[in-house]
């Protein structure tokens, strides 16, 4: 990975067979020079991931998948998917460690294996973290967020291929983001407990929670930050991309 801006866009269960066709909008901005540094990631529903494939494929834009399961290996696994069959499909991302997935019963055990899982397959992983509302309350941010990296990455050897995305859990989806001064000394003490597992010198950080437009303006400013994780402002094209250029101007 190069030092580009990730703007990974997170559909959630959202979208059909015909919104992806809005994604040719944000494909002919994505050719403008200008915004060379804009690595572009959409993250759709797994069942519409062939067609964005197809879609972008004279385009840098990348496609990654929002989960996986954990098994190397194919097994009765009803409805799940796993690394094999998103690598052989051909996206190059998986998000893994989404609170909306933690919420659903992944621990830090699980999202370890879904990671080796991933970096066997070569893929390369958006790994999520982040408080919810009572452990920030409970002041339990930082025992969190250190725990969720140290068994997260449990055996796993030093790599790029991470980047570790900063969601907290009470700013997805609320409209509600951290103080920007907050937010650098979260993003500053994140990268100690990479450090600390990894010793990676300059972990790969991006922020996800309510990043829209307006906000982009704010949340930029901070240079520790290496790209948005987006979800609901992901959905329309033109949102998306005007988080790009406030960001990248
Ligand atoms: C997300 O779910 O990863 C996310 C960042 O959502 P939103 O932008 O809608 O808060």
């Amino acid at each position: 990975m190069t030092n580009n801006m990730f703007f990974i866009a997170n559909w959630k269960m959202f979208g059909d067979i015909k919104s992806v066709n809005s994604i040719k909008k944000v494909i002919n901005f994505s050719k403008n020079k200008k915004y060379k540094k804009a690595q572009i990631i959409y993250c759709p529903p797994y069942t519409l991931i062939s067609k964005l494939l197809r879609l972008v494929k004279n385009s840098k834009i990348k496609i990654g998948a929002q989960n996986c399961h954990y098994s190397q290996t194919p097994g009765p696994f009803t409805g799940s998917i796993n690394t094999d069959l998103i690598k052989s499909c051909g996206a190059k991302y998986v998000i893994i460690g989404h609170s909306e997935n933690r919420a659903l019963g992944d621990t830090n055990n699980i999202i370890n294996l879904k990671i080796k899982s991933a970096l066997k397959k070569k893929l390369k992983v958006i790994f999520c973290i982040g408080e919810t509302l009572k452990e920030k309350r409970k002041k339990k941010t930082n025992l969190i967020l250190s725990s969720q990296i140290k068994y997260g990455l449990k055996n796993i050897k030093k790599n790029n291929n991470i980047i570790f995305a900063y969601e907290p859990v009470w700013s997805i989806g609320t409209g509600i983001i951290p103080k920007i001064n907050n937010l650098e000394k979260q993003v500053s003490d994140i990268k100690k407990m990479i450090n600390k597992v990894w010793k990676l010198k300059k972990p790969r950080i991006i922020y996800g929670g309510s990043v829209n437009s307006n906000n982009i303006t704010e949340l930029k400013k901070i240079s520790s930050i290496k790209g948005f994780l987006v979800g609901g402002a992901s959905q329309n094209s033109k949102n998306f991309i005007d988080i790009i250029k406030k960001t990248i101007n």
